[in-house]
């Protein structure tokens, strides 16, 4: 049954959501839904489809969370960003996921596009998440509504406080739940908890989950999303640079360590950047005690 998230939570104390990203080719796109199909056999809460930054995938985000509602009967979140849009464009896309019976979208604002370094908002576009939070709230309560919280500090940010009370404005302006950015670190989930719940965010926190498959992917992502990689980390993964074999098994490794202490800790589930391939989160999901 397709439901809303805020929904789903009532039900349950805890959820778990699979991330794919939507494949540049029909084939990819092909596959896509039988790793959906494999996952899909651990039971999970609801998918979501990210939304790309260059717009070439851009449209195929909602056929794909459709194509899941439909198929798999699985609730799908759309992600939907600021990036490139009028409000007039955003309030038809939204038309179309309404229409679509799409009911959970992750507001975000978006990453400015390749190649350009600074944030610049689009002619009649919105500056911030939050006032996208808000023209999704025009639409009533059909949409349930997630936004991105940082637990170390959006990297344009100039520190973690502030940033905590932005995220305050996005719950303010309707978001309901927030996913995290990965982190590699508990502790830095479990202050950002506090930190939020000092200034009064009582919303879920759903930690974001990434299972390390490359040690120099890695590096890259983290550069890029400002996410801290723990000396640790290091400590483990760089002397199997170059041995997928052995990063993949200590990457599982570590995540079912790092699930498992956020599970202990009260986390109220996970959520897991799945990178369209089966056997991580499987992988991982088969020895958590849930
Ligand atoms: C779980 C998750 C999923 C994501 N999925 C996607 C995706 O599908 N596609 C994609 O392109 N990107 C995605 N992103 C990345 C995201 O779009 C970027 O990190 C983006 O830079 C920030 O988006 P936001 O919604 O947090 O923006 P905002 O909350 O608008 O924040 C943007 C910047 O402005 C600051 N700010 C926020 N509110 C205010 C305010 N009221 N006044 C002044 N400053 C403010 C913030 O501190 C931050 O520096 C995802 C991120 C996460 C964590």
């Amino acid at each position: 049954m397709i439901r809303k998230i805020s929904d789903i939570f009532k039900a349950k104390k805890r959820t778990y959501s699979f991330e794919y990203f939507p494949p540049k080719s029909a084939e990819g796109v092909k596959k896509l839904y039988e790793t959906i199909a494999e996952l899909n056999k651990l039971g999970p809460d609801f998918a979501s489809v990210t939304y790309g930054a260059g717009g070439a995938t851009r449209g195929t985000t909602l056929e794909i969370c459709a194509e899941i509602q439909k198929r798999f009967d699985l609730t799908c979140m759309h992600h939907f960003t600021c990036v490139g849009h009028s409000q007039a464009e955003l309030k038809s896309i939204l038309d179309q996921m309404k229409q679509n019976n799409i009911r959970n979208v992750l507001a975000l604002r978006g990453d400015p596009p390749k190649g350009v370094e600074k944030w610049e908002t689009s002619p009649d576009g919105f500056e911030y998440c939050y006032q996208l939070c808000d023209l999704i709230r025009s639409y009533g309560d059909f949409f349930s509504i997630g936004v991105a919280g940082f637990p170390e500090g959006h990297i344009d940010c100039p520190n973690k406080e502030t940033d905590s009370k932005y995220l305050k404005i996005k719950i303010e302006h309707g978001g309901e739940f927030v996913v995290t950015q990965l982190f590699f670190d508990n502790s830095i989930y479990f202050e950002y908890l506090e930190r939020l719940k000092k200034i009064g965010v009582n919303a879920r926190v759903l930690p974001g989950i990434l299972p390390i498959t490359s040690y120099q992917g890695l590096i890259k992502f983290c550069n890029t999303c400002g996410a801290t990689i723990p000396q640790k980390v290091h400590d483990i993964f760089k002397p199997l640079d170059g041995n997928d074999e052995a990063t993949y098994k200590a990457g599982v490794d570590f995540a079912v360590k790092q699930c498992q202490e956020l599970l202990d800790g009260g986390a109220p589930g996970l959520h897991f950047f799945t990178l369209n391939k089966v056997n991580p989160t499987k992988d991982i999901w088969e020895r958590l005690k849930k």
